[in-house]
């Protein structure tokens, strides 16, 4: 059967044309059901597509910024009469609008429901959708297959990598899915599960030591939780024991920095390699931490000065030579605009790169269903976020993220934290000099092209408000 899996992609993406990350969903579906004639497109990569090629199937995943383009392109499709399959997270997110666009939608991650869906395909035909979630998915009046717990990653397939002939600056591997935090804003946990599920250590290994470069592990925090410790502590240490050692990058949360073995695991992440962490703060505001539910991962425990806590634990990261992103969610009820500037002079104080967003909404998360229910959302082709704020504008909000970006990136800042990180490198005894110029070449250019995709992630939100207002 000759099937095409696309990674939608919209024409306002940060990442279009440049994104250095191979897509690893559709090799691992294209591995999960290797016998069949696969042709693998990343829409940021290739934004035109052929409707006039001879295919079987079409297998589109999306993110919420890319729904509108994997709707059009599903309809293309499906006029030529070619059957198409949504799936990912935003479809994962709003299932029945992606049904209108499409024979079946896969609900959570896809590699198990994929075999049952091309059996059904060739067979007794496909349903509306395919679940793996850890409640059971109701929706009368629709087929549903749904796998009857969350699938083990003990027998994940082999991802089809070479399917994608281009290069890319990073590989994707995963070790671990589930989270326990269940912030407001993320569906993670509604999706993977509240309990961590974790691949073979020797393949998470295996798969790595087949990298030729950098490489990006994306489970939802690297630096793993107090029941996790012991699994990273080993992969860690297996991963640094390879013959060839490459960089590699992931998500992180601060908790870890606070607890002792936690930072064993740091430890010994950056000694099989760890370069970079992008860290979820998403507030410097106790109350929103407290009511968004990200409080627990700050590792502040009941610190009287929460702050203070928060930095110890940016700065034991820091010592061990891992340049830090931090990622804030802004425009809670708690926040107001000072919050902008306010957190911008907290990651200045703390050499850290800033990743701000206005928070939004996504469907399949508590804070939408509060929203919804409240009826406190509102239209977020007419906004900048689909969540209203009680005194921040549309305007000011563009304002102060094009600030942000203009300070938080300008060449002083950017050397000085290139600097920072230098000096912490060379008075650390372990690094050689090979590490010490790489990591510090590395921090500046990730420094110079995260400032640029900030830059035209604000001048998307700036026309958009323009254009409203117009
Ligand atoms: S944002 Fe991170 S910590 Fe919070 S629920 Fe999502 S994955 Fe877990």
């Amino acid at each position: 059967m000759r099937i095409k899996l696309i990674l939608a992609a919209g024409k306002e993406e940060a990442l279009k044309g440049k994104n250095p990350f191979k897509p690893l969903s559709l090799t691992l579906l294209a591995g999960a059901v290797p016998e069949h004639d696969y042709e693998l497109i990343d829409m940021l990569r290739t934004p035109e597509i052929d409707y006039n090629a001879e295919v079987d199937l079409v297998g589109i995943s999306f993110r919420r910024s890319s729904e509108k383009t994997a709707f059009l392109v599903a309809d293309n499709f499906r006029e030529k009469g070619i059957p198409v399959v949504l799936g990912g997270p935003q479809a994962s997110a709003n299932p029945f609008g992606a049904l209108e666009h499409a024979g079946a939608v896969v609900i959570g991650e896809g590699e198990k429901l994929w075999v049952q869906l091309l059996d059904d395909f060739e067979n007794s035909g496909l349903k509306d959708f395919y679940v793996s979630a850890p409640k059971k998915f109701m929706a009368e009046e629709y087929s549903i297959f749904q796998l009857p717990e969350l699938p083990t990653l003990k027998d994940i397939p082999i991802p089809k990598r070479e399917l994608f002939s281009r290069k890319y600056d990073f590989e994707l591997v995963f070790a671990a899915r589930g989270c326990a935090i269940n912030c407001d804003f993320c569906s993670v946990t509604r999706l993977f599960g509240s309990r961590y599920r974790f691949r073979l250590i020797q393949d998470v290994v295996e798969e790595v030591a087949g990298f030729k470069g950098y490489y990006y592990l994306i489970d939802d925090t690297v630096f793993g939780r107090v029941n996790t410790y012991n699994y990273y502590l080993e992969l860690y240490g297996k991963i640094a024991q390879l013959k060839r050692k490459n960089y590699w990058i992931g998500q992180a949360n601060l908790d870890a920095a606070s607890h002792e073995k936690g930072r064993e695991v740091i430890q010994k992440a950056v000694k099989s390699g760890f370069i970079y962490a992008a860290i979820g703060m998403e507030s410097i505001n106790k109350k929103v931490l407290q009511k968004s539910g990200s409080y627990s991962k700050m590792g502040v425990g009941k610190s009287e000065d929460m702050l203070q806590k928060m930095k110890e634990n940016i700065r034991f990261i820091q010592q061990q030579g891992i340049l830090i992103s931090a990622w804030f969610a802004i425009g809670y009820e708690d926040d107001n605009l000072k919050t902008y500037y306010d957190t911008l002079d907290f990651c200045l104080e703390m050499n850290m790169l800033p990743a701000f967003t206005p928070v939004q909404a996504m469907p399949g998360t508590d804070l939408y269903d509060r929203l919804e229910a409240e009826g406190k959302l509102q239209d977020p082709d007419k906004n900048i976020t689909n969540v209203p704020h009680h005194s921040m504008t549309n305007q000011q909000v563009v304002e102060a993220m094009e600030y942000v970006q203009r300070k938080g990136y300008s060449l002083p800042v950017i050397l000085h934290r290139t600097w920072f990180y230098f000096k912490i490198l060379v008075r650390k005894k372990d690094q050689t000099v090979h590490d010490v110029i790489h990591k510090t070449i590395f921090a500046f250019v990730t420094q110079w092209r995260f400032g640029k995709i900030m830059k035209q992630e604000t001048d998307i939100l700036k026309r958009k408000t323009q254009e409203n207002a117009s």
